[in-house]
């Protein structure tokens, strides 16, 4: 299961509802945190996201409503007496801001290793998944994300290979890894016992941009779309002026992109009630949600 927990969805300024721009990707034991606004430690408090496990930092800009949150962040995690080493990944320029309040504050009690980015693409790469970086048009060097699973294996089907006269065992793992394998009767194709595979699962944040077509190609596809839609319609000069979208642009580049679910965040502390914004968006594409801090939502791995 992969989960996105919305820890902070307001955009530039908190407001009573909404905290500084944080997302936690729960991934099996593992957490991946895009940006990591103020407040963020007291978020994952609340959400039951434990300060020890393994840890990833994504740092779409440096502006404070993305950032501000790490030196706490730091500092809890030293206090629990973390040991396992942090990863985190920003524009150039984020090594400077975190040895500059660690040079004051004193360092953290484990490892930090930091990756500046400096090209699109692919940021890193385990077995099972990969994190891919798109540049996004702010006012600053900004970068979107995507997390992209790896196909796994399909479906094998034990009945149907003892019915082929293949005999339990060795052939059968090379049948599931996709080799075609030759008995004294003829050659069994892993084809007929193997179900086509099964596509990964891919969510992908925006963070602070104007619409972009290499967003737009990163979200290709996507099962999430977290994109930024900080102003309405009426405000479009001011979003573009500033370097954000507003929550029809959004709307668009879903539509573009050809994903699954939308969900609009980074909202704008003028706008008390959402459904202005969910309205201009569902016009455009209708399976549109706007965040709310604390909201969870699932993603199943996907059978087709
Ligand atoms: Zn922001
Ligand atoms: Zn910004």
């Amino acid at each position: 299961m992969v989960k996105v927990v919305f820890l902070g969805t307001s955009g530039s300024m908190p407001t009573p509802e909404r905290g500084s721009s944080a997302v936690a990707l729960v991934r099996g034991h593992e957490v991946i945190l895009l940006d990591c606004g103020e407040g963020t430690q007291r978020q994952m408090v609340a959400a039951h996201i434990g300060f020890s496990r393994p840890t990833r930092i994504l740092v779409s800009h440096l502006h404070g409503d993305h950032v501000l949150g790490i030196p706490g962040l730091l500092q809890s995690m030293t206090l629990q007496r973390r040991e396992a080493p942090l990863e985190v990944y920003g524009p150039v320029g984020t090594a400077a801001f975190i040895q500059a309040f660690t040079s004051t504050l004193g360092g953290p009690g484990f490892p930090v290793t930091i990756y500046e980015i400096r090209k699109p693409g692919v940021i890193y790469d385990s077995v099972v998944y990969s994190m891919e970086v798109a540049e996004a048009d702010h006012d600053v060097e900004a970068w979107s994300y995507a997390l992209v699973e790896y196909p796994r294996p399909g479906r094998f089907h034990p009945d149907r290979a003892r019915g082929l006269g293949v005999p339990e065992g060795v052939l059968w793992k090379r049948l599931q890894g996709g080799e075609d394998v030759e008995l004294s009767g003829g050659v069994v194709r892993s084809s007929e016992v193997v179900d086509p595979p099964r596509p990964g699962r891919k969510v992908v944040y925006s963070g602070d941009t104007r619409p972009t077509e290499g967003l737009v190609r990163l979200a290709e596809g996507a099962d999430i779309l977290i994109h930024e839609a900080t102003f309405g319609e009426e405000l479009a000069e001011r979003a573009e002026e500033d370097g954000h979208s507003t929550a029809r642009q959004a709307a668009e580049d879903a539509l573009k992109a050809g994903v699954r679910r939308l969900i609009i965040t980074h909202i704008s502390s003028r706008y008390q009630d959402v459904a202005q914004l969910e309205s201009e968006a569902r016009v455009v594409f209708p399976d549109t949600v706007a965040a709310r801090d604390l909201m969870v939502v699932e993603l199943p791995l996907r059978d087709s």
